[in-house]
């Protein structure tokens, strides 16, 4: 069991990075594309908790895809803070304390959400694997025709930045 692991941890090239690949908070997960039931090779991505149960098993094959879906789940799930309009400070003004806590409190989730909501998976993955990104972001490739290549592995070299 354990020389199984240890093989399919070195089938697996990391890619290095603070900030998840999906939404940009901080990574304190490894993302497996493709998922571990569909691939013994492949790649492992810095991710949040969150958005890699959310990528789960979807779209094993195809990154831009993956990141797609999860970020349409992400903002479907902050909905309500990404549709909170920002409030000016002599709006906070007229609010007793207990209320203005209240509402910091919510701007606070509200500003986490709409910078997730922008963040570029595209331009990060670039800045923290520019070799590795051109594979796994080429709308045209499927993963799997990349890791049939007796060197696909090759890519273990590019350190991030
Ligand atoms: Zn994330």
């Amino acid at each position: 069991m354990r020389g199984l692991k240890a093989t399919s941890c070195q089938d697996r090239v990391r890619v290095s990075g603070a900030s998840c690949v999906y939404c940009g908070n901080p990574a304190t997960t490894e993302d497996h594309f493709p998922p571990r039931c569909r691939s013994k090779k492949g790649f492992l991505l810095p991710a949040c908790r969150s958005c890699n149960s959310t990528a789960g098993a979807a779209y094993p094959y195809h990154l831009p895809a993956r990141i797609r879906y999860v970020q349409r789940k992400m903002a479907h799930r902050l909905r309500s803070e990404l549709e909170t309009p920002d409030w000016a400070e002599d709006e906070f003004d007229e609010l007793g304390d207990g209320l203005r806590r209240e509402v910091e409190r919510w701007q606070k989730l509200v500003s986490n959400a709409k910078r997730r909501n922008a963040w570029s998976a595209v331009a990060y993955l670039q800045s923290i694997a520019p070799e590795a990104a051109s594979v796994l972001l080429d709308a045209e490739c499927d993963i799997t025709t990349w890791l049939a290549r007796p060197n696909w592995k090759s890519l273990e070299s590019y350190e991030p930045a």
